[in-house]
């Protein structure tokens, strides 16, 4: 990991109109934030994971990196060149360098074509002038590790971590040096997810990428991340090392996603910390810290007042009352 940055993120918003009266009575915005101010760098030879239940934001701020949702706010700069705001042609440059896998492996293959047509379908697209197809079909399927004999297979053929297999082929073929995943290993049986991981994070050594994977699952993030940001109704509530997060969590949300997240190791299991199920409305964002209404350490101050970000054993957290090393949730105070 050295150089510049690949991918800058800097105070990135996406903003979405309201346009059903019903859902915006009195006082009610006539847009909503999906993500709210968020930042952060991605360099080559490193994975980036967004954290966060449904709804929190990672993936559209995902298709906001890659062209696909305007920014309202902020600015994405990708290999030195700002490129929030560029129209479709000139992003399709771009979308050679920066590849994104989507969920559902099989789904987002056409079931029509082959392995081998699927692979080097975006050379088709884009460009093949002077580009030997077999080859470059024996290529990308030795780089993911299925035999040739796959490129006559048919999509319906494939098991699902195949068919996750020719995702990434296909997301490879133009050399990237950034890959953005959305849940990567979704559908897939635990024994195949860490075959898939094990291929990325291969992937990422030998071609040197830049990867920003986007998942709920705890798992994947710990096997492939180098940080991780985790994400609360469009915001990033603490960001730093994975490893430092995982054995220490500061922030109380961030605490109880890593508490409800199986340990294998029994030494190391967490009490669960149990919060309220209800994901506050993005129309209706409660004040002060918006994670005081599930928060068991919230104080009266959480209710009024935004915590700022601040620097704690080398990560950044907004939290008014920052965790120490297994603190318990306390008796809810004052609210
Ligand atoms: Fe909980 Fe208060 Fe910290 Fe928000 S600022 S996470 S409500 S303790």
């Amino acid at each position: 990991m050295s150089g510049a940055p690949v991918l800058e993120v800097d105070g990135v918003e996406v903003t979405f109109p309201v346009n059903r009266p019903l859902l915006r009575p009195f006082g009610r915005p006539h847009s909503i934030k999906g993500v709210a101010g968020v930042s952060f760098e991605v360099k080559r030879g490193e994975t980036f994971a967004l954290v966060g239940e449904s709804g929190s934001g990672k993936t559209t701020l995902a298709r906001a990196i890659n062209g696909l949702q305007p920014v309202s706010a902020g600015s994405v700069t990708f290999e030195g060149q700002r490129i929030d705001g560029l129209g479709r042609a000139e992003m399709k440059l771009h979308r050679r360098r920066m590849a994104m896998m989507f969920q559902d492996p099989i789904g987002s293959l056409s079931p029509r074509q082959t392995v081998g047509e699927l692979v080097t379908e975006a050379f088709r697209i884009h460009g093949s002038e002077g580009r030997d197809m077999r080859a470059e079909t024996a290529r990308l399927l030795s780089l993911v590790g299925l035999p040739l004999d796959f490129a006559d297979r048919y999509p319906h053929q494939l098991s699902g971590g195949q068919a996750r297999r020719v995702g990434v082929a296909r997301a490879i073929a133009f050399n990237p040096v950034l890959v953005v995943a959305d849940e990567p290993t979704a559908g897939l049986d635990v024994s195949v997810q860490g075959e898939v991981l094990n291929l990325l994070n291969d992937l990422r050594e030998r071609l040197g990428l830049a990867m920003v994977i986007i998942t709920h699952n705890l798992h994947v993030v710990r096997h492939v991340a180098d940080r991780m940001a985790v994400m609360y109704l469009g915001r990033f509530v603490e960001t730093g090392k994975t490893e430092a997060i995982f054995s220490e969590p500061s922030h109380p949300y961030t605490a109880a996603l890593l508490s409800a997240n199986p340990e294998p190791d029994p030494d190391k299991a967490r009490d669960r910390i149990s919060l309220p199920a209800e994901v506050p409305s993005l129309l209706a964002r409660p004040s002060g810290c918006e994670f005081h209404t599930r928060c068991p350490w919230a104080r009266e101050i959480c209710r009024s007042t935004p915590p700022p970000a601040s620097e704690r054993a080398g990560r950044v957290l907004t939290c008014h009352f920052p965790l120490g090393p297994g603190e318990h949730p306390p008796e809810r105070i004052g609210l």
